[in-house]
């Protein structure tokens, strides 16, 4: 069934486990997410970002994935990851997706608040929820991922919950988008210390690249959504490699890339606790 991040992250919240959000591009991907969290009875969040739309444009691949949604017998959240501008939040609303994310973290503070207020409002009238971001987090492969002044303040994050009414909040605490190049080092006093003052689920973004125990510290300190992304194209890229090595044909190398998708999401499923809470 198709729900808002409220209906799954609450539950997630309350009970110290994490649901994970799993970006797609195309069919293939959206199959093998939706069946793992079928074969998991888990809940399950499915999008796509902004800065993926090149690569599967939002038009067509929107009413695939809300037509898996809606056909789902477990919750399923279509969440627009990383809306950077106005125009493509307000296109991804209209096309149905149930939850978006703003990202305003690259510009000034003021304007973030000011922009995301803004898109509150106007996701709320449509039934849907939205995940802001506070600090910043950066690119694995800029030189500067570990720059703690773009980790998120406690005082900041207050304010701007506050000032925006977002219904989750994305925390710089250390990791970053895309495969890291050396291990990252996860600030987890801080996560403590915003779990403690802050209200809404937390959220994790750069999840692909870190350890199991980065994952179930993330998790016991108060991260209640997980994004992943290269994880997925990594398994993906693996086994058509495999395939194309064992000499098979296209369609049977899709499969096995399905396949692959499907278990790389069921192990992310296991580790995040999210099994059996669909
Ligand atoms: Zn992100």
């Amino acid at each position: 069934m198709l729900v808002n991040l409220n209906a799954v992250l609450a539950d997630a919240q309350q009970n110290h486990y994490a649901v994970g959000l799993f970006n797609t591009t195309d069919t293939d991907m959206l199959e093998g997410v939706i069946s793992a969290a079928e074969e998991c009875r888990s809940p399950v969040i499915i999008g796509t970002a902004e800065v993926l739309l090149p690569n599967g444009e939002l038009k067509l691949i929107a009413p695939s994935i809300i037509a898996a949604a809606k056909r789902a017998t477990i919750p399923v959240v279509v969440h627009y990851d990383h809306g950077l501008t106005f125009d493509r939040c307000m296109e991804a609303l209209q096309l149905g997706f149930s939850s978006i994310m703003f990202d305003g973290s690259a510009g000034a503070y003021d304007k973030n608040i000011a922009d995301t207020r803004e898109i509150v409002k106007i996701a709320h009238a449509f039934g849907a929820t939205v995940e802001g971001e506070i600090g910043h987090v950066g690119e694995a492969s800029a030189e500067d991922n570990d720059a703690t002044d773009l980790y998120t303040r406690v005082d900041e994050a207050e304010a701007y919950l506050k000032a925006t009414g977002v219904d989750a909040l994305a925390v710089s605490i250390g990791t970053a988008h895309g495969a890291y190049k050396s291990k990252p080092k996860l600030d987890f006093e801080r996560l403590a210390a915003l779990r403690a003052a802050l209200p809404v689920p937390l959220v994790l973004h750069g999840g692909s690249g870190l350890s199991d125990d980065d994952f179930r510290t993330s998790i016991a300190k108060g991260i209640a959504k997980v994004n992943i992304f290269t994880d997925l194209c990594l398994a993906g890229n693996r086994a058509m490699s495999e395939g194309l090595s064992a000499g098979e044909a296209y369609l049977t190398i899709r499969n096995r890339k399905v396949e692959a998708i499907k278990q790389s999401v069921v192990e992310k499923m296991k580790l995040f606790g999210s099994v059996n809470r669909g």
